[in-house]
C-alpha cells in the first residue's frame, strides 16, 4: 500500500489533478460491516465509496495463493488491490460519482455499458500502477495475475456485499478487454490513455 501511495502521488501531481489520499485497507475475516453494507467472508475484494476503503478478505488471499500457486498467487493479489485503488482513483477523481448518477437516468444496456467501461478503467489504473513498478515484473505475471483476477471478479462480490444492486449491472468486460485496458496502461503509464467511456459507449 506504501508504494501505491507513492505512485498515485506522483501521477496526480504530474498531471495536475488534485491531491491523492490513500485509501484505508480493512482486512477482515468472516463479516465485516460497511458504508456499503455488510460483506461476509469469502466474498473478496472490494472498495466502498461511501466510506473510502478498500475491503480485503483474509480467506481470498489464501485462496489465491491454493488456486495461483505463490507467484501468481502473490502478484494476483497486487493487481487485484490496484484494481480496486483504481475504483478509489475513480472516487476522488468524481467519475464514480458521474456514473452513478448516468446510470439512475439511463436503460438497463446503456447502464451496464457504464459499468463495464468503469471496470475497465479500474483495470487501466491497475495497469498504470504496474507501469510504475515494471522493473519487478514480466508479463507472464500479468497473465497470470489477470486469470486469477477474473476467476474472482467483483462483480459477484458487489452483488454479495451491496444487497441493493441490479443483478445484470455489474460486468467487467471479456477477459479480452480487461487484458488490453491492463495493457494500455501498463505500457503507457499515461492517466490520459484511459478514456474506456469513449470506446465503450459508442
Ligand atoms: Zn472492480
Amino acid at each position: 500500500m506504501a508504494d501505491t501511495e507513492d505512485v498515485w502521488n506522483q501521477i496526480f501531481s504530474q498531471n495536475n489533478i488534485g491531491d491523492y489520499k490513500e485509501p484505508t485497507m480493512v482486512l477482515f475475516t468472516d463479516r465485516v460491516s460497511t458504508g456499503c453494507g455488510n460483506a461476509s467472508s469469502a466474498s473478496g475484494p472490494f472498495y466502498c465509496p461511501a466510506d473510502q476503503q478498500v475491503y480485503m478478505d483474509l480467506a481470498f488471499f489464501d485462496e489465491l495463493k491454493t488456486r495461483f500457486g505463490a507467484k501468481g498467487g502473490d502478484f494476483a493479489i497486487a493487481y487485484v488491490t490496484a484494481h480496486e485503488i483504481g475504483h478509489h482513483v475513480q472516487t476522488l477523481l468524481g467519475t464514480n460519482q458521474k456514473v452513478s448518477q448516468l446510470q439512475r437516468q439511463t436503460n438497463k444496456t446503456e447502464a451496464n455499458k457504464l459499468s463495464v467501461a468503469l471496470e475497465l478503467q479500474a483495470d487501466f489504473y491497475a495497469g498504470l500502477w504496474a507501469h510504475y513498478n515494471q522493473e519487478y515484473l514480466e508479463e507472464g505475471d500479468i497473465e497470470e495475475a489477470m486469470s486469477a483476477a477474473n476467476a474472482v471478479g467483483d462483480d459477484a462480490i458487489q452483488k454479495r456485499s451491496r444487497g441493493d444492486v441490479q443483478p445484470d449491472s455489474f460486468t467487467h468486460g471479456s477477459s479480452q478487454q480487461r487484458m488490453k485496458w491492463f495493457m494500455r496502461g501498463y505500457k503507457t503509464g499515461d492517466i490520459k490513455q484511459g478514456d474506456t467511456f469513449a470506446e465503450i459507449l459508442n
